[in-house]
Order: C-alpha cells, then structure tokens, then sequence
C-alpha cells in the first residue's frame, strides 16, 4: 500500500510496466548548466521516465559553511527546470524539519510509490565517495540504483574500492560528465567577485541571483549549515 506525500508528482499508474524515476540530488546553491546536464543524460543512459531535482533542505555535511535559504535555491532549481518536461523540482525536502538525509527521503518515496517504480539517487562522485558514513547507508543501498556523475580526469577508483569493499549491495553507475568542469562554488566566486557567469547557468537563474542579490559579499541573508 502506498503512502501519500505531499510535492510529489504522480507516476506508477500502469501496473502493467515498470517507471523508472530519477531523483537529483544536491544542494544546488546554485543549480547551473552541469547539473541539468548530468540529469539529461543520466535520463537518457538510464531511461529515466522522470528526474526530479529535490535541493536539500538543510544538508547534511554542510557544517562551517552558510547556505543560501532554501527558498531561493529551490526557486533557482524551479526556474532551470521549467523547460524540460522529463525535469520537475519537488519542495519535499525543503519542507521537511530539521537535517536532509538521503536514507528518510529514499524511505518516503518508497513508501508514497507503487513497487512498478524503481528509484535512482543521482549526485556528484565526490558525495557518493563518502556515503558509507551517510546515515542508513546499507538501507540506501537496498533503496536506490545510485548514479554517480564525474568530471572528465576523476579517478573512480577510489570511489568504487570504498562502495565495493564495503560488503553493502550498493549498485552504482558512474557516468562521466564534461559540463561538470563548472561548479556551484565557482559560480559563487565569480559572481562574489562581480565577474560574468553568462553561459554557466541559465538566463533565469542569472536574472535570479542578479534581483535577489545572492553570493555578493555584501549579502548577509545566508544561513549556517547543519551538523551531519
Ligand atoms: P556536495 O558535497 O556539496 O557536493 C559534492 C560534489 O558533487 C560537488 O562537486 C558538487 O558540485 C557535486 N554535486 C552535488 N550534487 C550533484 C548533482 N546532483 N549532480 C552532479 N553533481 C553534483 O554534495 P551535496 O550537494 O551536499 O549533497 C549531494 C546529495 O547527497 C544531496 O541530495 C544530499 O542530501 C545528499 N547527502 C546526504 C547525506 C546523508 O544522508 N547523510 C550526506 C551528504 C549528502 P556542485 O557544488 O557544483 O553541486
């Protein structure tokens, strides 16, 4: 029996097949071009009937940095999204209390949807290589098929030594993407430092941070990140 969850979009319908859902996980503070196209083509590798981007309410492993409210940065990822009707953003775990763990959003879809639909974490390899202290990680292995997208040069070695050697049924696809050469820090910077960020995001995005005055040094609305 399913489980209903508000700002979850529906799928599942036909029992008749299998629906395959992409959930896209990050910060995205902000979100830019590499995220949406490492969802384009994790969708297209994996056959994704649907990848929604769900910013993280308050991450986990964000202690010592400020992150920007979550409002904006789901406002962003509203924006970049809008376009592609495969991409939806979903408020569910901005508008859950307290710390984001990957462990009780995977637990809560699955609970809100049928068995028909498989679900795929997708996010950076350099967040998957840590996941074995993520909490719940056995339960995420048994959850979820996990994409991990990496930049052109990164050593997935390490990344595969540590999830291999930790005796839990993860099951991990690494997908190599060159657009990830950008970064939502580097996006900071620049726009810190009064410098163009034309072609690293998109225009709405831009014109967002633009109006809202986000990541300028005088910017003082950025609130501090959560213990893991
Ligand atoms: P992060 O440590 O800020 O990011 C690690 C690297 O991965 C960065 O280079 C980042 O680039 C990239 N990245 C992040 N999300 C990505 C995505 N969806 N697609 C492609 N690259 C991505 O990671 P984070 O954003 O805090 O967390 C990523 C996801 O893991 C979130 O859903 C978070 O809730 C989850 N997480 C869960 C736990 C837990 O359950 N304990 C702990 C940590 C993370 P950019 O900075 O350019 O995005």
């Amino acid at each position: 029996m399913s489980v209903r969850q508000p700002g979850l979009p529906e799928l599942g319908a036909d029992p008749s097949r299998t629906y395959r859902l992409g959930i896209m996980g990050g910060t995205f503070d902000p979100i830019h071009y590499g995220h949406l196209v490492t969802a384009e083509q994790a969708r297209e590798a994996l056959r994704l009937d649907l990848v929604l981007f769900m910013p993280a309410g308050q991450p986990a492993f964000k202690q010592g940095r400020g992150v920007t409210p979550a409002e904006d940065r789901y406002a962003m990822t509203l924006l970049a999204t809008a376009a592609n009707p495969a991409f939806d953003a979903s408020r569910f775990e901005i508008d859950r209390e307290g710390i984001t763990y990957t462990v009780d959003t995977l637990r809560a879809l699955r609970a809100h949807y049928p068995e028909n639909v498989r679900l795929f974490f997708i996010t950076g390899a350099d967040a998957i290589l840590d996941i074995l202290s993520w909490r719940n990680a056995a339960e995420i292995a048994r959850l979820a098929t996990l994409i991990a997208a990496t930049r052109p040069g990164y050593d997935i070695n390490q990344a595969c030594e540590r999830v291999e050697g930790s005796g839990l049924p993860f099951d991990v696809r690494y997908i190599e993407i060159p657009a990830l050469a950008v970064s939502s820090s580097y996006i900071r910077e620049r726009v810190a430092e009064g410098k163009s960020v034309r072609y690293l995001t998109s225009e709405s995005v831009m014109g967002y941070i633009k109006k809202n005055g986000l990541y300028r040094r005088d910017h003082q609305e950025r609130v501090e990140g959560a213990e893991v």
